[in-house]
């Protein structure tokens, strides 16, 4: 449906986005994510039409919307938009910023004012507000402004929805609140869905795909499960999660460690980025701490983190460092204590993760 083909953005001499290629399904749900100043604004202005690209091309619905050359502006591109301040008229009320873009999309302009009124009232039902219509921003939380911003969005049935960090001005409790709220609509109304965030842990809870961003590029593009357990680069591995990057070399389609260890250390799909130059991913989850009997890895501990269903561990093993997720069940260690670190048996890929 949204085809992003080689393009790249400058502003002036600097390069914002670079030859990134990108393509956006009828109905995915779709998290842009990576640090800040990656691009990921960039990007969803472009697909908004809000600018042109550099260099490279942009097809909705197999029409060209923007290359070097012509930019098709955002009101022809039947596109909703959602930002992270909101962006409310103060002097309006909940139905009036609703019945505003019906007014003035392509999709319902020439709506009776009869069903122009019950799709204003389907979507303040499918955002909860019904009992808000004649509220003024002034009068909302920021979760019920956000609706509003949402609601205005999708009351004219775009085909694509983009929201640029949409749930960040929100508490954490609001924002898990969102997320439900948006997988929801996403359900309902079947519009694509380009999410921009730089929280992982949203990314993941959320899309169907998630895209990852660095430095104008993108690392890698997956099911929020390959990026977790099958990381194509460094960054992936480092930047959704943590991760343990394990130095040593790759002989046989085995990994030798460079530290001491006994443990096994499988080929359970690594990526080739990590067998090229010799590093193992591990996550923390997957490490196992137990009191040193002078066997495996040797490590000692230097910090210790509470976190309700986990304690998080650092460990010094000689040049590494690394990060160990144990539940609170098992045995507890304090900072200073003498430990062995060893591999758990990694999880076999189901069939179903593997991602074309
Ligand atoms: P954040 O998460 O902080 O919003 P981002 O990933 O969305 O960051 P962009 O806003 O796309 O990043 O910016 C990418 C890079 O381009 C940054 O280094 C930024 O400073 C630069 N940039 C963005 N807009 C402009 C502009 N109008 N002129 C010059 N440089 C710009």
């Amino acid at each position: 449906m949204i085809e992003v083909i080689g393009v790249s953005k400058d502003y002036g001499s600097f390069p914002a986005l670079q030859n990134v290629d990108l393509e956006i399904k009828k109905g995915e749900f779709i998290a842009v994510l990576g640090p800040s100043g990656c691009g990921k604004t960039t990007l969803l202005k472009l697909l908004a039409g809000f600018m042109g690209p550099t260099a490279g091309s942009i097809v909705m619905n197999d029409s060209m919307v923007a290359s070097a050359k012509r930019v098709v502006p955002p009101e022809k591109r039947n596109i909703g938009m959602v930002f992270q301040s909101f962006a409310l008229w103060p002097h309006m009320t909940v139905a009036d910023h609703i019945k505003f873009p019906l007014r003035h999309h392509p999709n319902s302009r020439k709506d009776s004012k009869r069903a122009m009124s019950l799709r204003i009232n389907e979507t303040l039902a499918l955002v909860g507000l019904d009992s808000f219509a004649e509220r003024f921003p002034a009068e909302l939380s920021g979760g019920q402004k956000q609706r509003v911003a949402l609601a205005r969005a999708i009351a004219p049935l775009p085909n694509v929805l983009l929201m640029d960090e949409p749930f960040s001005a929100l508490d954490v409790e609001l924002r898990m609140e969102m997320r439900k709220e948006i997988q929801k609509l996403h359900r309902e109304t079947q519009a694509s869905i380009v999410f921009v965030t730089h929280d992982q842990s949203e990314a993941l809870a959320i899309a169907d795909k998630i895209v990852v961003m660095n430095k104008g590029k993108i690392e890698q593009i997956a099911p929020p499960e390959l990026i977790y357990t099958r990381p194509e680069t460094e960054f992936v591995a480092t930047f959704v999660g943590k991760c343990n990057v394990v130095k040593g070399h790759w002989q046989d389609g085995r990994f030798v460690p460079a530290i001491d260890s006994k443990s096994s250390w499988p080929d359970l799909g690594v990526a080739e980025h990590f067998k090229k130059k010799g590093l193992y991913p591990v996550r923390p989850e997957q490490v196992r701490l137990s009191l040193s009997t002078g066997t495996e890895t040797q490590g000692r501990i230097t910090y210790v983190q509470y976190q309700g269903h986990e304690i998080h561990y650092t460990v010094e093993a000689g040049v590494e460092t690394w990060t160990v997720h144990e539940p609170i069940s098992s045995p507890r260690f304090q900072v200073g204590d003498a430990v062995e670190i060893s591999l758990k048996s990694a999880p076999k890929p189901e069939k179903d993760l593997v991602f074309s």
